[in-house]
């Protein structure tokens, strides 16, 4: 078939997500004419199936969290129930909103949305339904999907993207996965009153965090009803009669659950896009491999965001687009994205937010010279009842000067805690900053600038 007629612009990017967004926008404010190709609905993972409608899944459970120590505070309530249903209206409504903002955002900004799933036809060309579209300079945007594991039985299941679109609660749920994925949605399915377990294949949740998190989330999620198997590798899974059953290679069966749900990672979104057309090297893991400066090996095709197995967080993304923009187009030279020292909190119950170096790596790169701050203590929030929830929080520094290097904490507001310190950790600050730095009383965060040895 005759292809159509050419169009041109100066940068074309894949995927409509955070980071290709950002990317094209930030452009064409400094005036490429830019366009951007996305095959699903504007926003990418984040917007869609990912932070926002998480985020408005979190807010639901902390709800139903604060109900149970409602009467600690004189408050009789009875809550009757809760309509997953009619939230979800509320909440698909909302992310409809946002999509809408970002299609507008771009037509604000002059950039073209070319809707339609790109594949490269060389190093300067790709396809979209059947059309060519030729563009100075290429970005790859398109992201990540969840993995189901290879075995019998696995379709069963269903993924995070599955997770925001199911219309009821089912009330037996297994997560597999150690992942912040499974730990966010395994609370927010217990928060919300289904019967809960998380399976793993080793021996527990977050092991690339500090010790301390994982240690004290699963502590958490045991106490909250969560039941925590570890040394799981899944076998099959299979369909009875009264549920879903997953079988372990140790023999061990777990179910039957209504509700199966893979969260043991993502992969790349680079099968479809034809990039050996374009010459560009994926790595030994499949993700478009780059730099720092977000150079593939093409030197006018660059990636960024999920794509590419970096730090897969959407304000990474949304910032590698910006800086790499500012770089290209904005005539700052030498501008990108520092990957160190990238705050992030994972939605659990309670939340954690972590910045910097676990203690383990600190004690591997600098030995002796670390030391190491700790605080436990349980919140004044629960001071009136019974029932009680742990926070904990950790400071690691290093040298004399004591630089702090690593910043962990577990507990109520832990997620809007951290951004601050982040701050003072890029600009090196060292414990005598925390010590010096006066205590806001009575909160959590002040355990962070009072913690002795
Ligand atoms: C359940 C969940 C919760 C998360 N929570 C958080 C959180 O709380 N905080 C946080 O910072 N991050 C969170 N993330 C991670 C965050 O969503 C991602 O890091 C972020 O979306 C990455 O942005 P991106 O632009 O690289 O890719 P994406 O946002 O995935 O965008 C890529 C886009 O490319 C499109 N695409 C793919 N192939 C093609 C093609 N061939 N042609 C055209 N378009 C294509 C896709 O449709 C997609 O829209 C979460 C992720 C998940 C799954």
């Amino acid at each position: 078939m005759e292809k159509e007629v050419t169009e041109r612009f100066d940068l074309l990017v894949i995927g409509g997500g955070s980071g290709g967004l950002a990317h094209a926008q930030r452009a064409a404010e400094y005036g490429a004419t830019a366009a951007v190709v996305e095959s699903g609905p504007l926003g990418g993972t984040c917007v869609n199936v990912g932070c926002v409608p998480k985020k408005v899944m979190w807010y639901t459970a902390q709800h139903a969290h604060q109900f149970q120590h409602a009467a600690d505070y004189g408050f009789d309530l009875a809550v009757r129930s809760h309509d997953w249903g009619a939230l979800k209206v509320r909440r698909d409504a909302y992310i409809k909103r946002l999509n809408e903002i970002y299609a507008r955002n771009m037509d604000q900004r002059g950039v073209t949305y070319i809707a339609g799933s790109a594949r490269f036809i060389d190093a300067n060309t790709v396809e979209v339904n059947g059309r060519e579209y030729r563009a100075e300079r290429l970005v790859i945007a398109s992201g990540g999907r969840p993995v189901v594991p290879n075995i019998p039985g696995a379709e069963l299941g269903i993924t995070s993207d599955d997770f925001f679109a199911l219309e009821q609660r089912p009330q037996r749920v297994l997560v597999a996965g150690s992942g912040y994925v499974a730990a966010e949605l395994a609370g927010v399915f217990n928060g919300l009153g289904s019967e809960t377990q998380i399976v793993v294949r080793k021996e527990g949740l977050l092991r690339s965090f500090d010790t301390m998190l994982s240690t004290e989330l699963m502590a958490a999620m045991r106490d909250s009803g969560i039941a925590l198997h570890t040394g799981v590798i899944p076998t099959t899974l299979a369909k009875l009669d009264d549920g879903l059953l997953l079988n372990a290679a140790d023999g061990r069966k777990f179910g039957p659950v209504d509700c199966v749900l893979w969260a043991i990672g993502r992969i790349p979104n680079t099968e479809e896009l034809d990039v050996h057309k374009a010459g560009v090297l994926l790595d030994d893991r499949g993700f478009v491999a780059t730099d720092n400066l977000q150079q593939t090996n093409v030197a006018h095709i660059h990636a960024l965001g999920d794509v590419t197995g970096r730090v897969s967080l959407t304000p990474v993304a949304i910032a590698a687009g910006r800086r790499l923009a500012d770089r290209l187009y904005g005539g700052m030279e030498g501008r990108q994205l520092d990957y160190d020292l990238i705050p992030t909190v994972i939605f659990s119950h309670p939340t954690i937010g972590t910045v910097g170096m676990t203690e383990k790596q600190a004690r591997a790169e600098y030995g002796d010279d670390v030391k190491v701050y700790t605080s436990e203590f349980t919140p004044m929030y629960y001071a009136l009842g019974d029932a009680k929830r742990r926070s904990s929080m950790k400071l690691i520094t290093t040298g004399d000067q004591e630089r702090v290097v690593g910043c962990h904490i577990i507990g109520e507001g832990a997620d809007e805690m951290l951004q601050g310190f982040a701050v003072a950790m890029r600009m090196g600050a060292t414990k005598t900053d925390f010590d010096d730095t006066v205590a806001i009383h009575p909160t959590n965060a002040e355990e962070l600038v009072t913690m002795r040895q």
